[in-house]
């Protein structure tokens, strides 16, 4: 779940509108205050652009990267086929929420494809207004040869308040888990032991990202915050390079979100990066700020963007409803931003 850091817009139902709209709303408004909008669905705009950043943030479209040079090296692609297929499989085990028995099967599942590779949990007791909850983030490192690590995040539980619900999350849950699945076969390459050419990359599958009752500050993003407060402590915060959430990636009709409470640089360079693989309409019609695995973070000064989609069906209606199920998603989608993040990473590579 997440939530844009403002909420002041007017709502059609004062009493009964679901946290969702709001969004949209906000959305819809920030456009409008913007006068840059781009064509959303039902919204036709004459000149369709990017939306640009707000007034804070310095480049008025998404810009082109700072890397040096063309970049002659092929385009990266995922498996995306074997990635639907994980997101099938996650799916069907049913509600995954903390403390649930759906969710250790699912650690363990996740645990079961990441044999042979360098795995370390992030483990801990969440005291939180629902109870205490066990909250394990699943970490795979695969070193490279350059000094500083890249971190992709995904969240792998879902939505403990609509655990009775019939909400499966195939795309709010599911499809995190299964890109990050996919990128560690993307990553872990030729022989074992061998580093890879360029930054450190660590796949975080982080526990306790959705709020038990409502979202607040302290009732979300637990996994997250306990593992910034770690890597705090311990100094990998500074080794950080980039760090991307990808959350909700795998809606069949994609738009990714300008999630504007990131890293500019970094923005731009996810976008430049799906220009390559000409993905580039998929990419920030929308933006908004956005709350998810990423802020514990960027309040420490790490270099982050979330990568999610929060226009799920007509007026986001299918985010955190039971009809977030299977048929919603695609290979397509999945491949649009394994693709691009792979290529990113590629290009963070390069700097
Ligand atoms: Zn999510």
């Amino acid at each position: 779940m997440k939530r844009p850091t403002t909420t002041k817009v007017c709502f059609p139902s004062a009493t009964l509108c679901p946290l969702w709209l709001k969004i949209f709303l906000l959305l819809l408004l920030t456009f409008a205050l913007a006068s840059t909008i781009a064509c959303a669905k039902g919204i036709s705009s004459a000149d369709a652009t990017p939306a640009a950043p707000k007034s804070e943030s310095p480049a008025p479209t998404p810009a082109p990267s700072e890397a040096a040079g063309p970049d002659t090296a092929p385009l990266p692609h995922i498996d995306s086929k074997r990635a639907f297929q994980y997101t099938r499989e996650v799916t069907a085990f049913g509600p995954r929420y903390m403390g649930g028995e759906n969710h250790k099967k699912l650690e363990r599942y996740i645990l079961d494809h990441l044999k042979g590779d360098q795995v370390e949990d992030d483990a801990f007791t969440a005291d939180t207004v629902e109870g205490k909850f066990p909250v394990r983030n699943i970490l795979a490192k695969f070193p490279g040869t350059k000094d500083g690590i890249i971190v992709i995040l995904g969240h792998y539980d879902t939505v403990y308040p609509l655990r009775d619900s019939g909400f499966v999350g195939a795309n709010e849950g599911g499809s995190s888990t299964a890109i990050l699945l996919e990128y560690a076969n993307q990553l872990r390459g030729g022989e074992a032991g061998k580093k890879r050419d360029g930054y450190s990359v660590w796949l975080v599958w982080t526990d306790g990202e959705e709020a038990v009752r409502h979202w607040t500050d302290t009732d979300s993003v637990y996994g997250a915050r306990h593992l910034a407060e770690k890597w705090e402590k311990d100094g990998t915060l500074k080794k950080i390079k980039a760090l991307m959430v990808m959350d909700m990636i795998g809606d069949a009709d994609l738009d990714i979100i300008r999630a504007t409470n990131g890293a500019p640089w970094l923005l731009d360079l996810i976008y430049t990066a799906a220009e390559r693989g000409g993905y580039q309409s998929h990419f920030y019609a929308l933006q908004g700020s956005i709350e998810d695995d990423h802020v514990p973070f960027v309040k420490r000064g790490v270099p982050c963007a979330d990568v999610i989609d929060l226009d799920y069906g007509y007026n986001n209606v299918f985010w955190h409803s039971p009809q977030d199920t299977i048929d919603k998603l695609s290979p397509k989608s999945l491949e649009i931003v394994g693709d691009t993040i792979l290529e990113t990473i590629h290009m963070l590579d390069q700097r």
